[in-house]
Formats: C-alpha cells, structure tokens, sequence
C-alpha cells in the first residue's frame, strides 16, 4: 500500500474519468461526510463540504492525504490492504473521532466499494461518514426507558403481562410467571396463545375463561375486570386493559393480583365478627344465623330441631368473688365441656355473659330434654381453681322448632323466657318454653307490683325452719324464710318473687319487714322462756344500705331482744363488693352483738383469705353439695373440706337441705355442728315451731 501523496494535478486529470465525475456529483449531494477513494492508490479523488467541516481539513488537504490515514489511528489497515488489491467488500464499522472543535463524536463508517463501467473489480471506494452521536443518545434513552419499565413492572406486587394485537408477548414481569408457576421459556418464546393456553388449564372454569377472553378480544378500548378462581383455590383478580398509542391501539396490559391474602383476610374478619373472644365460639349473631339456616332447612327435611339457651347460676358471685380472670377461666371451662357434648350438625354459641346456647338437630321434646339434662350434668361437674373445687350449676330453657317457632329471634327469646323460669323455679333445673305462660317482662311487672300489694295487705310470713345439732339432736335455732300467698297468683315460691324483688329495689322493704318480724318472734320466745336464735336472710342490696346497722340496732332495741339471738344470713358476693366497706359493716355488726353466717356457702368463693378478715360466726354449706352426700365423692369431698375449714378458722359449721338419713350421718361423722333440712322438718309457721321445742 502507497503513502504517497498523489499531485492535485493527476487527480483533476482523473476527474475527466466519467464515472468519478458521476461519483462528484453523487457524494455533493449527499448530506454526510463522503468522499471516493481511487483504487490501488487509495488517493482521494473527491469529497464533499460536509467532509471537509468534519474532518476540519480543506479540500486540497483532504486529496493530499492518503485514505487509509484521514482518520488517523482509527483507520482500519488491514481494510485497506485488502482494498488495495482489489479484494475488500463493503464496511460497515462505528467508531468515535475527535472533531476539529475538540468534541468526541460517535461516527457510523460505511465504505463501498465501485466499480467503473468496463473494470473488473473494484477501482474506487465510496466513504460516508454518519454521525450517529444522536443515535446512540437515543437509543441509551431508549434503553434505560426499558431498564425503567422492567424495573417498574418488577416492583409492583401484580403479576403483568403486554401483549400486542399481533399476538405476541412484548413484556412481562416475573411476578406474572410466579403466580401462574409459568416457565420462563414458555414466555421468552413470546406466543401470547400459548401463554393463555396455560393459564387456561390452570383455571377452575376453562369455558368460562375462554368465552370472557373471547369477548375480550373484540374490543380493544375496553378496560375489564375479572375473577379467576385457580385449580389451586387461589382467586386471582385479572384488569385487563387496552393499550393505545398516539391515537392506536398497539395490544393489551394484563395485570394479575393475588386476592388469596385479602379473602382470607376478610373471612377472617367475618369469622372474627362472629366469634366470642373469650371462648372461641360463635357468638349471638352467628348463632342467629345458624339458627336461620337450620329453620330453612325445615321445609325439605321437617325435621324439628331444639334450642336450648343456659345461663350459669349466681355466676356474678364467681367474678365479684373471685375476679374477672376466674370467672374467664370458669366460663372457658364451660364452653369446653358444652363443645364435648356436641354431635355432628349441633353448635354452641356464647349469647352473653354467662350465657351459652346450643342448637341441636333432628330432636323432639324428649331427646331435648335428655340433652338438657346432660347439659345440667356437665356444667355441674365441679372444677378446681388453684386445688379449691368449686361448682357452677345452670339453668336452661329450651325452645322447640317449629313448635315453638321458625324465626331465630322468636326461639332465641322463647328459650331465654324458658332459661329464666327454670332459674326462678330453683337453679340447675330445665324449663321448656311454655306457650301461654305469659312469662317476661309483663309477669315480671305483675310480680312487683303484686308484691307491693302484698306487703301493704300484710299477705306476707315467716315461717321458720328448725336447725339441729348433729350431736345432741336439739333444735338450737331458726331460720326465717318468708311465704307469700297471693290471692290471684297462688301461693308464690320466695325463689321466683326475691329475685325480682332483688330487682327492682323493693328487696330492701321485704327485709326490713322481715327483719323486724324475725325479730319480734325470736323476743317473744325468748320472753316466754324458751329463747331461740333465729337466723333472717338479708341480701346484698339490702346489706348495702347506709342505714343497715343502725336500723338493726333500732330493731333489736324496739323488740327488747338480745343481740345473740337474731343471726342474719349473707351471702358470699356481700363480702367481695367494696370489701372495706363490708368490713367495716359487719365489724360495726358484731360490735352490736349478733351473729353472722355466710349462706349457701361454696358455690360463690371459697377463699379462706376473705374469711379470716371477717367476723363470720357460722358457715352454711349450700344445699347443692349435700344432695349427693354421701356417695358422690367430689360433694363429700367438698363438704369435708369445708367442715375441715370452718373448724380450723374457729366457726361454726350448717349443713342446709339435708333430707335423709346417710346425709346426716355423713356430716356427723366429719364433724359438722348442725344441720337443717327436711329430715328434720322444713319451714313452718311459729305456732307449729313451739310444738318441736321442749315445754318451756
Ligand atoms: P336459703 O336461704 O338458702 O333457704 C333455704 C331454702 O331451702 C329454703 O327455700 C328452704 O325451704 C329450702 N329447704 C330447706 N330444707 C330443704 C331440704 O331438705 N331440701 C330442699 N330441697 N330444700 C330445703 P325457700 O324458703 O324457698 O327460700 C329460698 C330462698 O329464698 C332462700 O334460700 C333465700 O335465699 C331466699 N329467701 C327466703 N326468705 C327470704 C327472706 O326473708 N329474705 C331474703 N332476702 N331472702 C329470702
Ligand atoms: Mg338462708
Ligand atoms: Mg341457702
């Protein structure tokens, strides 16, 4: 290859050459740099205007540089040799140059090679130089759109598929592949159809898919919503949304989203709204819905089905006594052992405090009531809270569908009716909804206002019922228990009007009156010569009264009566409620001189700490513990334990509801003090009392 320069002079001869004046004229009139280069001499034989600014080299300048050395190192050599003998093809290579003004600019080179009419080979080259600085600003802009896009489709948590109306796949992220476990060899082939054939086997419904994705297809301006339930279970939610450009549509955004977590989420939310917190068990609402359910279900199956709602006995006592926490625990337990009891189809629920219901199918009359009766059995079971055994009694109400109604609120309310009869009839017992009872609010109202009347009419008594000691065998005492006969009403059991009387406040005018009555009696044995202690119920609302002292101390004063021989019975939740006021209380009570009991001792709290504080005299074990004496051994065992306490603490010890014989001897032999009951005899009138004394 030559580095000579050839003289200007040659080259103007050349120009004569027709094809390279055809050359001239084609390179002026191109808009980038170019010039023609004569082969073997590699000789420039003409450039254009642009070339010369490019290269910042005038024309003669550029003609007296040889070709392979205009632009310097970057000239490719081995090119050129080969250009040189005749044996080059077309270039086509990019590469930067350093421009007059300094600039680095990005150049595309292509070099043809010409042929002049008659020659064999190639006798000049065409070199055009592009700057395509521009280009590659472009497409680096381009580049990091794309980079921007990937990095957007990648960020969000749907899964995103573009597809064009070509049918082919112009983006996705992996999320998309994740979600439908796609292979990612399958989407880098880009078939959009073999894409949807994929998703298509993985959804629950494949008609339904294709007939949506077939409709889908006939517009591309709408937006659509849809829900894809998976094989899997998984609910995809799918948008699919056309994609326009400058005024076209080009294809379609498919975007996927995992409705799994959000379902799942809500459903717990719903199971939540009908769930009790404490227990785990379907709350009211969600017993009213089942209760529906079942009640539709009457038409097909017409079976009748019962719903029984029990409510925990004096369970206030267990939390004014115990604590909240206890009480917790307690009515866990109870919902534990109701949940054993369940068969298939029958449910539980908590309906309130210390209610439970249970709805169970497929039962008449009398395979509620047996299932009632095991309910009573199972509750009764006693428990142990930190090694003290205690037990909770229910009372249940049971209603009868479709007998008694269809409606949830209906039986729901019908059973309540039933619960609280049983419970004024005596706790742990079963009541079932009686259609014309005319129980509730109304006889509620009645009984209180019956009772007012009462009380002015003087229907009110007292009659008393002995107390035994177990070894002597004397009566050694009374208790008051009031009786009331109404005209309208009959004779009206103290365990149906006291709680309604505990109610509504007139409590407080029956015991006074009792109280003052008790005491009359217990003066006018006394004067006759035959003193007797006599034992009045006082309840808690009553106890609380700011004038309860001074109004006892005003009675034993009105009737002459020492204070030894009046006994007023309390209850445990008396001792718990503001227990320093209690305290105080019943050390003002003492100081008066007469005697305290704790009444149906054991089935509030059996603390020992609370009773050490107080100056209690006397415990009275429930009637509930003695039933079983002596052969159920958790009662025997209980009663032991309270015998066994009430020596240790220095009192006296009653066992009530004592009605045979092996019941007496038990308590005898463990060493209890009294007894009271109907083996001896129950309440009567005072007259019929003296005839059980020894002639005063
Ligand atoms: P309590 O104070 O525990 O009275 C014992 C209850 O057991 C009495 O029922 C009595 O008749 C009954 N009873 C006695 N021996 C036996 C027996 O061997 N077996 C059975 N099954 N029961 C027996 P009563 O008279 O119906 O009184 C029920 C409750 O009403 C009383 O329970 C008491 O809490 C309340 N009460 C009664 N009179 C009064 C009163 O004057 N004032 C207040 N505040 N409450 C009263
Ligand atoms: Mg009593
Ligand atoms: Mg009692």
């Amino acid at each position: 290859m030559s580095a000579v320069p050839q003289p200007t002079r040659l080259a103007v001869a050349r120009a004569e050459d027709p094809a390279v004046a055809a050359w001239r004229a084609l390179v002026q009139a191109l808009p980038d740099a170019a010039w023609v280069v004569a082969l073997p001499a590699l000789r420039v034989v003409t450039s254009n205007a642009a070339a010369a600014q490019l290269l910042g080299l005038d024309d003669a300048t550029l003609r007296a540089t040889p070709a392979d050395q205009l632009l310097g190192t970057l000239e490719d050599q081995a090119y050129w040799d080969e250009a040189a003998h005749g044996t080059a093809g077309h270039l086509l290579s990019d590469t930067v140059l350093l421009a007059p003004d300094g600039q680095t600019l990005q150049m595309r080179r292509a070099i043809q090679p010409l042929v002049a009419p008659g020659a064999r080979t190639a006798t000049h080259c065409l070199v055009t130089l592009l700057d395509i600085s521009g280009w590659q600003a472009a497409v680096a802009a381009q580049e990091d759109a794309v980079a921007e896009l990937q990095a957007t489709l990648e960020s969000t948590a749907d899964g995103i598929l573009v597809t064009d109306l070509g049918g082919r796949v112009r983006a996705f992220n992996r999320r998309f592949a994740q979600l439908w476990a796609m292979p990612e060899d399958l989407l880098s082939q880009h078939h959009h159809a073999a894409v949807q054939d994929w998703m298509r086997r993985l959804v629950q419904d494949p008609q339904a898919y294709q007939r949506r994705l077939d409709s889908l297809q006939e517009s591309t301006l709408v937006a659509s919503t849809e829900r894809l339930t998976l094989l899997s279970g998984q609910v995809l939610e799918r948008v699919a949304r056309p994609l326009w450009s400058r005024g076209r549509p080009l294809g379609r955004v498919w975007s996927f989203r995992d409705l799994s977590e959000r379902l799942a989420a809500d459903q717990q939310l719903e199971t939540l709204a009908r769930t009790d917190d404490l227990t785990g068990l379907p709350n009211r609402r969600r017993l009213a819905e089942q209760v529906e359910e079942t009640a539709g279900m009457l038409q097909h199956d017409g079976d009748a089905f019962a719903l029984l709602v029990l409510d925990l006995d004096r369970f206030r006592h267990v939390n004014d006594s115990l604590g909240h926490e206890v009480g917790d625990r307690a009515l866990r337990e109870v919902a534990d052992r109701l949940r054993r009891m369940l068969r298939q189809g029958d449910a539980v629920a908590r309906i309130g405090g210390d209610q439970f219901a249970l709805l169970l199918r497929h039962v008449d009359a009398a395979a509620a009531e047996a299932a009632a009766e095991r309910v009573l059995g199972a509750v009764a079971q006693p428990w142990q809270f930190d090694g003290v055994p205690f037990t909770l009694t229910c009372s249940v109400g049971i209603a009868l569908a479709p007998g008694h109604g269809r409606s949830a609120d209906e039986l729901l309310r019908h059973a309540e009716g039933a619960m609280r009869q049983a419970k004024q009839a005596g706790s742990n017992s079963l009541r079932f909804h009686q259609q014309h009872a005319g129980v509730d609010l109304r006889s509620h109202m009645q009984l209180d206002h019956a009772m007012r009347q009462a009380l002015a009419s003087q229907r009110f008594r007292l009659h008393y019922q002995p107390q035994v000691d177990l070894t002597t065998g004397l009566v050694i005492g009374a208790e008051a228990l009031i009786r009331w006969r109404d005209p309208a009403l009959g004779e009206v059991s103290p365990l149906r009007f006291i709680p309604v009387a505990e109610d509504s406040g007139f409590i407080v005018a029956i015991g006074d009156w009792v109280l003052a009555q008790a005491a009359r009696q217990a003066a006018a044995w006394a004067a006759a010569g035959r003193p007797m202690p006599v034992a009045v119920n006082v309840s808690a609302l009553q106890f609380r009264q700011p004038g309860f002292v001074d109004r006892v101390a005003a009675v034993l004063q009105e009737h002459q009566l020492a204070p030894r021989w009046l006994e007023l019975e309390l209850t445990e939740s008396i001792l718990v409620r503001d227990a320093d006021e209690a305290l105080q209380r019943l050390q003002a009570l003492a100081r008066l001189g007469v005697r305290l009991s704790i009444d149906d001792f054991g089935t509030g709290y059996s603390s020992l700490a609370y009773l050490k504080r107080f100056p209690i005299g006397k415990l009275k074990i429930d009637r509930s513990f003695i039933q079983g004496l002596p052969a159920d051994t958790s009662d025997a065992g209980i009663v032991r334990a309270i015998v066994q306490m009430a020596l240790a603490l220095g009192m006296q010890v009653i066992a009530e509801g004592v009605e045979t014989e092996p019941q007496r001897a038990f308590l005898q032999a463990i060493g209890c003090h009294q007894f009271q009951g109907w083996l001896y005899a129950p309440a009567m009138d005072a007259v019929s009392f003296e005839r059980l004394l020894p002639p005063g």
